[in-house]
């Protein structure tokens, strides 16, 4: 392609509904052009579903598409403006170093947020150089794949390109740029940030284009901003209980990290779990254990108070009767978590209906995990079997208790053995991102421009579920020198 034509022939069709949002929700800006971009990785796959045909342009046209230094046609590139509860203090924020380039929409009337992350300062950049590093953007490729592929809901990677400018951390590091796709990059932090407003007209304008783009069920409803309340903790909920199925620590859950649509968003110092102990934390900045596995849900309903209090104003005019509303909603967190996370575990162990025994097998079998260290996704695989697990720990007396209370349960299921298996495989990963095999990947792409080991692992991670042999290295935990006991944001 001789001119640069390349940029509209790749399919992107825009429609920006948020840019059409009064301009103090965001700053109009361009991505800032780098120096020299390159190709790390793209996510065919990804790109077919959106229609997008990346075949068409060559790598170095990719590369400047997908840097930012080339924006198609349609694009309106603007940096969003939010607040946000970071470790519980509240500060203004704002895409620092993100630009959202436009709103597609595919064939099928979806329609996705397209967005940069590392692609230069904007206003609230604050001290932040606006850039980002290899590393994290890779770590945020792989894990939020991850997620997808274990079908929890989540924002996805489409590329990954490197800036050929330096960025200076702890050391310096080659700077890169992600796309990310997302339903939408609404927070808990940009709701907080309209109810900072004079006027709290911004307030209901976001409600609404929220309700519009993510609850439409809830138009015409009698108090939309309550259901609103309730709907986005209900997604909260189901995301959560998932996150708790698979031992993902998101990390930094911060209100500004928390997305209305109910998406995993913003993969800083997020780890899996290997050894199950529920106070678990690796993110170096976490000194108070705040995000800890276990403390997570707790902090859901932490941030789903925070954006309840902002939509207080629309609940009622009456200031009481709006806290009143709002502190309803809030209380009512814990029994249906409680339900799903108890249906959730009730599936983890094949266990079709409800025994009153359930809870207390449940939490023997934590307890026994935890005292003993066990692995958290290879036990509940390994359980899968009409024999008692093969492997060292398995060898004690207490397990041995446990495993035949839990046969006895599983014979009493409405349904077959075989049944139970089924579900307890679509329940429970044999793959995860193991953080010693993502370091592994990470180090080597860093470090070596070897990107074997990351598409190796991005294979590893395509089908969770499915038993291969062929990987069974990657469903090892880590021996001691490998264990990773700390992960940083990198920002
Ligand atoms: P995070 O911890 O990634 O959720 O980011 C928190 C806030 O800091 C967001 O407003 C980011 O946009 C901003 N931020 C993080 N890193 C940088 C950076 N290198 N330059 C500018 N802003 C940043
Ligand atoms: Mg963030």
């Amino acid at each position: 392609m001789s001119d640069d034509t390349y940029k509209n022939q790749i399919g992107w069709n825009f429609d920006n509904s948020y840019f059409r949002l009064p301009g103090y929700f965001y700053t109009k800006m361009h991505p800032i052009p780098v120096s020299d971009p390159h190709v790390v990785i793209i996510n065919q796959k990804l790109a077919n579903k959106l229609g997008l045909m990346l075949e068409k342009p060559s790598k170095k046209e990719l590369a400047q598409l997908f840097s930012g230094n080339a924006l198609p046609k349609g694009s309106e590139p603007l940096a969003q403006a939010y607040a946000g509860h970071q470790f519980g203090h509240f500060t203004l924020l704002g895409d620092g170093r993100a630009h959202l380039i436009g709103e597609h929409v595919t064939s099928d009337g979806t329609r996705v947020d397209i967005q940069f992350k590392g692609s230069g300062k904007t206003p609230y950049a604050k001290r932040g150089d606006g850039r980002a590093a290899l590393g994290p953007m890779l770590r945020e490729y792989i894990i939020s794949e991850a997620m997808h592929n274990l079908g929890i809901p989540t924002t996805r990677s489409l590329a990954v390109v490197t800036t050929g400018e330096k960025v200076y951390r702890e050391s310096m590091l080659q700077g890169a740029i992600l796309t990310r796709v997302a339903s939408s990059h609404m927070r808990v932090g940009t709701f907080q940030y309209l109810a900072t407003q004079k006027d709290g007209k911004g307030l209901k304008q976001l409600a609404d284009y929220a309700i519009d783009r993510h609850y439409p069920e809830l138009k015409g409803s009698e108090q939309p901003y309550l259901e609103l309340i309730k709907a986005v903790m209900n997604r909260q909920i189901d995301l959560l209980v998932n996150w708790l199925r698979v031992g993902f620590i998101h990390g930094v859950m911060n209100t500004d990290n928390m997305a209305i649509s109910g998406e995993t968003i913003d993969y800083g110092p997020c780890a899996f779990l290997d050894s199950y102990d529920p106070e678990t934390v690796f993110s170096s900045i976490d000194q108070m254990k705040r995000y800890a596995y276990a403390n997570q849900p707790h902090i859901t309903q932490w941030n789903i108070a925070r954006f309840a209090e902002s939509l207080m104003p629309l609940l009622h005019k009456d200031i009481e009767q709006a806290a009143a509303l709002a502190e309803e909603v809030i209380q009512s967190f814990n029994a249906p978590f409680q339900t799903a996370w108890l249906s959730m575990m009730r599936r983890k162990l094949g266990f079709f209906g409800e025994d009153k025994a359930d809870e207390l097998l449940i939490a023997d079998l934590l307890k026994w995990m935890k005292h003993h260290h066990a692995d958290y996704t290879n036990t509940f695989r390994d359980l899968i079997s009409e024999t008692i697990p093969k492997g060292d720990y398995y060898v004690t007396e207490d397990f041995q208790d446990w495993w035949e209370r839990w046969l006895i349960r599983l014979k009493q299921n409405s349904e077959s053995t075989e049944s139970a298996f089924s579900l307890m495989r679509a329940s429970n990963p044999a793959f995860i991102p193991r953080n010693h095999q993502v370091e592994k990947a990470l180090f080597a792409a860093e470090e070596q421009s070897d990107f074997s080991k990351l598409h190796k692992l991005l294979e590893v991670l395509s089908e969770p579920y499915v038993d291969k042999p062929e990987y069974k290295e990657f469903q090892k935990p880590p021996k001691p020198e490998e264990r990773v006991y700390q992960t940083f944001c990198g920002t």
